[in-house]
């Protein structure tokens, strides 16, 4: 086990909202204004509640408003489309995320379009979404923002790595290929028809794994040296009694002896993506109010 091989997403992520903290306190103190961000979470998904019982936890903690709603789980589309018109004519709202998965009667994307644009710190809508898209400023999602932090933190300028995310979903796979892009790097996006994966994941100097396929990815599918950012979460059995753990898309042992750096699950990716919304409402709010963004 070499220890410096591990990606401490922790304490990487508790670095982050010791600066959003500060920047925080001066927007209070030297512009009167305290950034405001409102989850809103429809039923009673457990998994769901704890997200955002923890983002609601750590905004408080950062200086900031915490202004959720919780609806019933028979809210109909048209009333979360009515809250969501609130929260966005609401000036002490700077940022809105809603809480997915939703309850299969309404409809995401009507509920993300429906964001201002300028509010949605999860990074999701349109609008967001072709910023990234054409490298113009808008709000970027926060878990491959958090990834790129934790690269960037590790090997600096990223510029012409082979990079392999293994995933193409909207909310991680294709904004962590643009912006990996956007760093300059080549970029490959494998998914479930991919041929030959495993040698398509040794071509990476950079592998990112979003899949949600527990210790999918081998040892043997890993360049030695390669960087690892492994996104998934996933629960497994821990022993015989039913109790459960969270492992990663990657087979973390076997992959630690052959990777040059490797995030853990957990403690890796995860802990960077709240710290990252906590930052995206810090921007959300300079930018609402005409405050010079600061360097978080
Ligand atoms: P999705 O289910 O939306 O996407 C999974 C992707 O993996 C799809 O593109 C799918 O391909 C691909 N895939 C599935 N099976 C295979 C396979 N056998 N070989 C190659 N590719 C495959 O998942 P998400 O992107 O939402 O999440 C991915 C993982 O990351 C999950 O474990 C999730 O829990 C975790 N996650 C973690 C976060 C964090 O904060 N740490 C935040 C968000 C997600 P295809 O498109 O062809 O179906």
């Amino acid at each position: 086990m070499e220890p410096e091989k591990i990606i401490d997403g922790k304490a990487l992520a508790a670095a982050l909202r010791v600066r959003v903290a500060a920047a925080t306190a001066r927007l209070r103190d030297e512009h009167a204004v305290i950034p405001g961000l409102a989850a809103v979470l429809v039923g009673d998904d457990p998994a769901s509640q704890v997200y955002v019982r923890n983002k609601n936890r750590q905004t408080v903690e950062a200086g900031m408003n915490s202004l959720g709603r919780a609806l019933p789980a028979e809210t109909s589309e048209q009333a979360l489309l009515e809250v969501v018109e609130e929260l966005n004519a609401d000036p002490s709202v700077h940022g809105i995320l809603v809480q997915l998965p939703l309850p299969a009667h309404i409809g995401a994307s009507a509920v993300i379009d429906c964001i201002d644009p300028e509010k949605d710190v999860d990074g999701f809508h349109l609008r967001n979404v072709g910023r990234l898209a054409t490298g113009r400023e808008g709000l970027v999602p926060c878990t491959p923002l958090g990834c790129m932090m934790l690269l960037e933190d590790r090997l600096g300028d990223l510029t012409g790595r082979e990079a392999v995310i293994v995933g193409r979903s909207n909310i991680v796979g294709k904004p962590m290929a643009q912006l990996l892009l956007g760093a300059n790097c080549t970029v490959t996006v494998a998914h479930s028809r991919t041929r030959d994966l495993p040698s398509v994941c040794r071509r990476a100097d950079i592998l990112v794994a979003a899949v949600g396929r527990a210790r999918m990815i081998g040892g043997d599918w890993i360049k030695p040296g390669a960087t690892v950012i492994d996104v998934g979460i996933n629960r497994v059995a821990a022993d015989e009694a039913g109790k459960t753990r969270l492992v990663g898309d990657v087979d973390f042992g076997p992959a630690m002896e052959v990777a040059g750096a490797i995030t853990p699950v957990p403690g890796g990716v995860g802990p960077m993506t709240i710290a990252c919304l906590l930052r995206n409402t810090v921007v959300a709010a300079c930018r609402q109010n005409g405050i010079q963004v600061p360097d978080i």
